[in-house]
């Protein structure tokens, strides 16, 4: 049995979420704001990060990306597996992700939306792996910075696993 230990609890990670979504609320508030959620991972952060923006009106939509990888590492090559629908031409494109780890499904995410030009793109990230970072790419918003670990819970997975644990921790194999 693998052990799990306590990384943030509910508490914690709600305080970075209302934070960080009174920011965007600042930032996007004479914007055209499409928010695109990278499935699976992002599904419980971006609920909760939608419901506290206080922006009258904005879209939201998602993608889902495959990396050929094995289960805790990106090989870099991804995969469109579900597209964003909404015609985002000129739109305010805020990624939503729940880890940004070398960047690599990031980078290529971006490129892809890019050609569909947005107004703007930016990222924000429930967690910033930032010291395993292999492009030049960087979050614009981030809830924690967390650099050691397999992370999960809140979202996040180990082989489609412990997504619905309410608080992150760490996977100890
Ligand atoms: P990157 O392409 O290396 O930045 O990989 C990012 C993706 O790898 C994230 O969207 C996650 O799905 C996954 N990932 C990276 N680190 C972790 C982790 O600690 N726990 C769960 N998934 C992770
Ligand atoms: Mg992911």
């Amino acid at each position: 049995m693998p052990d799990l230990i306590s990384v943030l609890d509910t508490d914690a990670i709600a305080r970075r979420v209302a934070d960080v979504a009174k920011q965007i609320s600042i930032d996007y508030k004479d914007g055209d704001l499409v928010v695109v959620g990278v499935l699976k991972g992002a599904l419980v952060f971006m609920a909760d990060l939608i419901r506290q923006l206080t922006l009258n009106s904005f879209m939201i939509d998602f993608v889902r990306v495959a990396s050929y990888g094995d289960a805790t590492e990106t090989s870099g090559e991804v995969r469109i597996v579900l597209d964003v629908e909404t015609d985002i031409r000129g739109k305010d494109v805020l990624i939503v992700e729940d880890i940004v780890d070398t960047g690599l499904t990031l980078a290529s995410l971006y490129r892809h939306l890019e050609k569909r030009r947005p107004r703007t793109i930016k990222i924000c990230t429930l967690i910033d792996k930032a010291e395993r970072r292999r492009t030049d790419l960087k979050p614009d918003y981030v809830c924690h910075q967390i650099d050691q670990g397999f992370l999960v819970g809140y979202g996040l997975d180990y082989a489609e696993t412990y997504r619905n644990l309410p608080g992150i921790y760490n996977l100890k194999l």
